[in-house]
């Protein structure tokens, strides 16, 4: 049977991969005798998992991960500090149902970038949506809007998705337009979005880096209520 009409059809619906794999599946099925239902089985699962890829690789490219490096890439032995099991835990994606938040401490080339993007890249996996900025991006993201009065649209874009990332808190002073604007996402965010946040500075620095110890502290005082610190301690790994 010529399959232009079935390809036709499968396109209309939108079923492209599909369409593109009819004559091979529609061939092995008929050498190896398959069923009707074990070949329709098989054909919708291709497609639902085509699907699921491409929707998960728009999430990816979504979340604006500076780069792709996994779990499995992190060698855990190098890193005593960093207890695997509270990883793992991470990993499960709990915090983020829970509106939860994750904070990585330590000094430069311990990892923390490295983890937080293994964790992002897990979240995406289960389905969420996730957002990547550097607090420096972030300052100068908020210095344009401010200028532009579209600070409300940076609110906006950091509250959306499921799991906000910022890294790097502590390298850069935050001017007073992007420290609160910060504090009014973590405000919204609390108890609702996840985040992951990552900082070089203990607790005790943030109000430096905020340029105001009360806002620091009200700020921290969302952070912190429902989250779970890692101390990363030991040398660089670069
Ligand atoms: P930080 O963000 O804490 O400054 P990074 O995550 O950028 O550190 O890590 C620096 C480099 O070293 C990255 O390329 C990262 O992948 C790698 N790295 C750090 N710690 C480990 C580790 N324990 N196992 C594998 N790679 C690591
Ligand atoms: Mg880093």
């Amino acid at each position: 049977m010529n399959t232009d009409n079935l390809v036709e059809r499968l396109k209309l619906l939108g079923w492209s991969y599909t369409a593109d794999q009819l004559d091979g599946l529609l061939e092995d099925s008929s050498k190896n005798n398959v069923s009707y239902s074990e070949f329709l089985y098989t054909l919708l699962s291709n497609e639902i998992e085509y699907k699921e890829q491409l929707e998960l690789e728009k999430r990816i490219k979504k979340a604006r991960l500076p780069y792709v490096k996994t779990i499995h890439d992190f060698d855990f032995p190098f890193q005593p500090s960093l207890d695997p099991k509270r990883v793992n835990e991470v990993l499960t994606g709990r915090y983020i149902h829970n509106g939860e938040n994750i904070i990585l401490l330590g000094p430069p080339g311990v990892g923390k970038t490295h983890l937080a993007i293994s964790m992002a890249l897990e979240a995406l996996t289960q389905g969420h949506t996730a957002l990547f900025i550097t607090a420096n991006d972030f300052i100068s993201e908020c210095r344009k809007a401010h200028k532009e009065g579209l600070i409300q649209r940076i609110i906006k874009r950091y509250c959306r998705p499921d799991l906000l990332i910022m890294d790097e808190i502590g390298y850069f002073a935050f001017d007073e337009v992007s420290a609160h604007t910060l504090f009014q996402i973590i405000s919204k965010r609390y108890e609702q979005g996840a985040m992951i946040l990552t900082s070089n500075k203990s607790y005790v620095e943030w109000g430096k880096i905020f340029g105001d110890d009360v806002l620091a502290t009200a700020m921290l005082d969302r952070i912190v209520h429902h989250s779970t610190t890692f101390n990363i301690k030991g040398g660089s790994y670069r």
